[in-house]
């Protein structure tokens, strides 16, 4: 059985992608499990060279496949923000309840039908020498008024998803993962997982 190491310390994305991924045929290890490896700074100018450089590094360190995901959310109001900084929106060590409170100050007063937003995923897999395979995965929706749901993580409480009358934290995790952005980023990737057997 190969193994992937999923280039993340964020267990919530760990969670989601063994179980997008489902009974695959691979052993699933994370970059916890080699403690050599040390932080990787996240600090490519979009989410793509990112999703490389963990993937790259993690990959060439542990000489195995490797699995990064680099994901933001983009709300047109704000031009694009908080885009590739999603994680560290409301500053250094804040919290998913910082960032959404954050993001909900920003657009104070804007109206329903100025707030659509999107996830927007990518993934990168790396081979044990380096070479990479990128895919992207884009989820369509808007950003509420006040927080709704207890499911996921981060940003969910105040993702509406387009087509649904839910936020992403009221969608069971069943649900969540069968038409996020990640989820439509690891279909993409699944014809290149072939070749890591
Ligand atoms: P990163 O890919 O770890 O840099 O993620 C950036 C930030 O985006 C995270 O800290 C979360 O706040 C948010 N994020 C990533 N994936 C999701 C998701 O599936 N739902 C909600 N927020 C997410």
């Amino acid at each position: 059985m190969r193994t992937i190491v999923i280039a993340t310390r964020n267990e919530n994305k760990i969670i989601e992608i063994k179980a997008i991924m489902g009974n695959s045929d691979f052993n699933f290890k994370c970059i916890n499990d080699f403690p050599k490896i040390g932080e990787i700074e996240e600090d490519g100018k979009t989410l793509r060279d990112n999703a490389i450089k963990k993937a790259k590094i993690t990959a060439l360190k542990t000489g195995l496949w490797a699995l990064a995901d680099d994901t933001g959310l983009e709300v047109d109001y704000l031009c694009g923000a908080p885009g590739i900084f999603s994680a560290r929106y409301a500053g250094a060590g804040c919290s998913y309840s910082d960032n959404n409170a954050k993001l909900l100050d920003e657009l104070k007063g804007v109206p329903l039908n100025l707030r659509k937003a999107a996830f927007r995923c990518v993934m990168a897999l790396s081979s044990p020498t380096g070479d990479i395979i990128t895919v992207e995965g884009v989820l369509f929706g808007k950003i509420m008024e006040a927080p709704r749901g207890i499911n996921g993580f981060g940003y969910d409480p105040v993702f509406m998803v387009r087509g649904t009358n839910k936020t992403m934290a009221e969608l069971s995790s069943e649900e969540k993962n069968s038409l996020s952005h990640r989820a439509k980023a690891i279909q993409k990737m699944k014809l290149c997982f072939i070749k890591c057997r």
